[in-house]
């Protein structure tokens, strides 16, 4: 057997283990406040969706359905060398799923940078400002109340 022959069989076994674990992935009983779903990662309600390969915008994990049941699997699909519980770590950290030691994804989600380099907003700040927008979420008995505050978040969310 080739080398190429070995990485094809290497791919499909990979590719059959990880549609095994989306196949199954639990599809009701996810949290949600509101219209919002928890994100698996961060746990804030950040998501429209389960399962759908949305990208959270405060954790940046992308949500292919992983969960609780095989958190500390690295799946390899599109949160590529993280498990679920070592980004859960990150965020708990640093307010992004990724580890340090990923320069280029970390600083992108830590900080934004002008085209010289220079930092010129601190993304962690903003999800600050944001994390305090839900716990007052958490705080108010009234939707519409809560709709407004989700609406302030999602112009918070745009400068992230
Ligand atoms: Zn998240």
């Amino acid at each position: 057997m080739t080398t190429k022959q070995n990485n094809e069989e290497i791919n499909k076994l990979w590719f059959d283990f990880y549609v095994g674990q989306l196949a199954s992935t639990p599809k009701t009983g996810f949290k949600k406040i509101d219209n919002y779903f928890l994100c698996t990662c961060c746990h804030f309600p950040t998501l429209i969706n389960r399962g759908g390969f949305d990208i959270c915008f405060l954790c940046n994990w992308e949500d292919d359905g992983q969960d609780d049941y095989n958190a500390d699997l690295v799946l390899g699909g599109p949160n590529q060398s993280y498990s679920l519980t070592e980004s859960r770590q990150n965020f708990n950290h640093y307010l992004t799923s990724y580890r340090p030691s990923d320069t280029y994804h970390f600083e992108r989600t830590t900080t934004k940078k002008s085209k010289d380099g220079k930092i010129t907003s601190d993304l962690t700040e903003i999800k600050k400002q944001i994390i305090n927008k839900y716990i007052f979420i958490a705080t108010l008995d009234n939707i519409s109340d809560r709709k407004k505050v989700f609406s302030d978040i999602s112009k918070l969310a745009k400068k992230i």
